[in-house]
């Protein structure tokens, strides 16, 4: 039989520059309401609206979604330390795209996982906007062991996305265990890199998960039954929107957030609790 792939790439996440030039804060929002105190979380209603202390968990009007900092706080505080090893020269790296340039290779340990990481130098990286590797292994450390198992191989590009134009830059890719990140024009925190490897890693781990058409198909389907997206970006396609919901299943997961992610998203959060178990 056939091994099933996804088409690939599988994320092209292309749209963080909208989001980090702050066009979401001057994007209008949905009025807040009560949960329950209409009828605006029946099946067609779009979007929905929480309780006041878990806003991040609304689905978005733009971009993509953008769980707190306090949040994946909480998830590295159950995580294990991350240990760095030395960086190592690289004579030559061929970055995606052809262009080969020398290069620093880094191991980052996470308990008993390593993950390797391969970055620029110093000057090739200045003004691209890539993670430092401490930003990287940080990032990392918030994402869930039995997820970030799936992910091996972190490259930060200082050369673009042979898809970027002007206008539309390709950020981040990921697929078969690699996560891709390349050059932005605007100052990335730790809350940025946070989201942005969360989504990318949650593209290695679906891979792992979905190993027929048939699957991808029952997560399209409780994303329909749910009726609302958490983001514009996770209308993109099932992939993405598994992404996107995975950074409010995980930011939410045993929190006082938690109740009202299960309302909103009932059918998404059923089917990536049975994942887990996988
Ligand atoms: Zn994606």
């Amino acid at each position: 039989m056939a091994t099933y792939k996804l088409p690939g790439p599988i994320c092209q996440f292309w749209n963080w520059e909208d989001i980090i030039d702050g066009t979401l804060a001057r994007a209008p929002s949905p009025s807040p309401q009560m949960i329950g105190a209409s009828d605006s979380d029946s099946a067609t209603a779009n979007p929905a609206a929480t309780t006041g202390g878990c806003p991040y968990l609304n689905p978005r009007s733009t971009g993509t979604v953008r769980a707190p900092q306090t949040a994946f706080d909480h998830l590295r505080n159950s995580s294990s330390s991350a240990r760095t090893t030395n960086p190592q020269q690289i004579a030559s790296h061929s970055w995606s795209g052809g262009t080969s340039t020398p290069a620093i290779e880094q191991n980052i340990q996470i308990g008993n996982q390593t993950i390797r990481v391969v970055r620029p130098t110093d000057s090739a990286a200045r003004g691209k906007n890539l993670p430092a590797t401490s930003q990287v292994a940080e990032a990392l450390r918030a994402i869930p062991s039995n997820q970030r198992t799936h992910t091996s191989t972190v490259i930060l590009s200082p050369i673009a996305h042979p898809d970027s134009t002007t206008g539309h830059t390709v950020a981040g890719a990921a697929g078969s265990g690699v996560i891709t990140l390349y050059p932005v024009s605007s100052t990335q925190s730790q809350n940025d890199f946070d989201n942005h490897f969360m989504h990318e890693s949650a593209h290695n781990y679906q891979g792992h998960l979905w190993n027929s058409g048939a699957a991808v198909a029952e997560w399209g389907a409780a994303a329909r039954s749910d009726g609302r997206l958490p983001s514009p970006y996770a209308g993109e396609n099932t992939g993405d929107d598994f992404c996107e919901f995975l950074i409010l299943y995980n930011a939410s997961r045993g929190t006082p957030c938690e109740a009202t992610a299960r309302h909103l998203y009932q059918h998404r959060w059923q089917k990536m609790t049975e994942y887990q178990s996988r």
